[in-house]
């Protein structure tokens, strides 16, 4: 292999999974994945398959489905993860197992309550089981970076002995500085006498803002791989931001002289895939993908761009896919127009969904005028990510006002029938899902609601985001409309169906 090429490893559907409210239903996580595929990494890490059965059946569901890329399944050194990532895996390409130990002194023996002997030998026996279903194993010290280095050394080596073929080295909980994980990286090169053997590979924790500082870090002192997240989404704080570090490297590579197999033209249209699907805002300031990364805002740096745009632009917007020349639609344009604009945003839609969406479409049209392309493409995150349509949104009325008790009557369609309920509320959104949940009959909670325009204008498209909790678990709806009730019901109602969809497969027999 190029010795200047860094591996890109996506673990978006793994840890960046793990983020607080993110729970992704099997149809979202093939989205991702093949997203991930046009993209073009090296690696997906697709679950962790014996957590649960929907983790499971997604790594089986992708290993199936996504081809290119290595996907990878976690396992803890143990019999029964490996066994069940081996089975995930049976149908991938390039199936890779990735198995891991906490190291550090804290974690063994807060943990484990074991000594290093014995965590040295869990390690060599995950390697080797792993190793009998996939030739591909990576094996990763957990807290690496508050582990002592004699011990760091000693079982990175045993693993490799047992045929890893990837060591990763993860700054759990983000505690690491750059300078001193750099240093770290390089000693494990001097002093692990087969390294040369494997891949070396980092993954960095977000919690001190330095996950994207300490990636580059490592790979300036020789890491091949990079363990990163689609809008650096992740536990806590999250995981070094994938976009970051790519547009890093291919910016900067009079530095850093290295290269990513990434066609980062597609890596706008995953970030807004992901964080729709996530239910996650990306902040206007984010580094590449906010929504201000590429606006001038100050006369003299605007008059500047317009004469030589590499004045005050160190890339462009187009090389992560924006475009800059915005198309705006009408309802003139007809299906076919639509379809053709889809097809320059990426996505190829079915017969169907592309009904849908055309239908969806004209109704904005008629409302608004002039259709943008943020608008389209929260209409096709609106339909396309619709799980199951267990409940559909027939009807609704509502009847408000400063002096009126808001009042609501929603249908709901469930299995061709109109099931009808009216309730009264705080306001004109509580009390059009008081009505729904008259309906649905689940003990659920919202925990959050948020409603932004999708452009600017007074005739702007809302998207409204909620979160409903049922069982400790957090369940993302995502609805669009011009009319902010319709936008409230609609992502209320995915919330709803995902949540159903999800429970249904967790006790589905396999
Ligand atoms: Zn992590």
């Amino acid at each position: 292999m190029d010795k200047n090429h860094i591996q890109v490893f996506d673990t978006t559907l793994r840890d960046g999974e793990q983020s607080p409210g993110a729970s992704l239903g099997i149809n979202d996580k093939l989205t991702i994945a093949h997203q991930l595929a046009r993209l073009n990494v090296d690696a997906i890490e697709a679950g962790f398959p014996v957590s649960s059965k929907v983790q499971f059946d997604a790594v089986k569901l992708i290993s199936e489905e996504v081809h290119g890329p290595a996907i990878v399944g976690l396992a803890r050194c143990v019999e029964a993860d490996i066994d069940a990532a081996g089975q995930a895996l049976k149908s991938a390409e390039r199936p890779r197992i990735h198995t891991f130990v906490a190291t550090s002194k804290i974690h063994m023996e807060k943990k484990f309550r074991k000594k290093e002997d014995d965590i040295l030998n869990m390690a060599v026996a995950g390697v080797k089981r792993a190793k009998q279903y996939v030739d591909d194993v990576e094996f990763s010290p957990e807290d690496s970076a508050r582990t002592g280095k004699d011990f760091l050394f000693r079982i990175i080596e045993a693993a490799i002995d047992a045929g890893a073929s990837v060591i990763n080295i993860p700054d759990t909980v983000g505690y690491a500085t750059p300078d001193q994980f750099g240093a770290l990286i390089k000693d494990i090169f001097n002093n692990v006498p087969n390294m040369d053997k494997a891949i070396l590979s980092v993954h960095c924790h977000n919690d001190l803002g330095l996950a994207v500082a300490n990636t580059l870090s490592a790979v300036y002192q020789g890491a091949q791989q990079v363990e990163v997240t689609i809008n650096g989404v992740g536990e806590r704080a999250g995981n070094a931001s994938l976009e970051e570090i790519v547009m890093a490297l291919k910016t900067r590579n009079d530095f850093y002289n290295k290269t990513t197999q990434i066609n980062t033209h597609e890596i706008m249209r995953t970030s807004r895939l992901v964080s729709s699907l996530m239910g996650m805002p990306i902040q206007p300031n984010k580094a590449i993908v906010g929504a201000n990364a590429f606006a001038h805002e100050s006369g003299i740096h605007q008059d500047a761009v317009i004469k030589d745009a590499s004045t005050y632009e160190i890339m462009t917007p187009m090389d992560i896919g924006l475009e800059s020349n915005k198309i705006v639609l009408g309802r003139h344009s007809g299906r076919h127009g639509l379809k053709q604009r889809l097809a320059e945003l990426g996505y190829e839609l079915p017969t169907e969904e592309l009904n849908q969406v055309y239908e969806r479409f004209l109704e904005v049209a008629d409302k608004k005028k002039e259709v943008f392309d943020e608008d389209i493409i929260a209409l096709v995150a609106d339909e396309h990510i619709s799980a199951e349509e267990i409940y559909q949104l027939d009807y609704f009325h509502i009847l408000s006002g400063n002096r009126a008790i808001p009042t609501a009557t929603v249908g709901l369609k469930k299995n061709g029938e109109t099931i009808q309920e009216a309730a009264v509320g705080d306001g004109p959104v509580d009390a059009v899902y008081k009505a729904i949940d008259k309906i649905v009959n689940l003990p659920t909670r919202l925990t959050e609601y948020s409603l932004r325009g999708v452009t600017g204008g007074k005739d702007a498209m809302g998207e409204v985001v909620v979160r409903l909790v049922k069982d400790d678990k957090k369940y993302v709806g995502q609805g669009a409309s011009t009319d902010v009730i319709e936008a409230s019901i609609r992502a209320y109602l995915k919330a709803i169906n995902r949540l159903i969809s999800i429970e249904d497969h967790e006790n589905s027999q396999p």
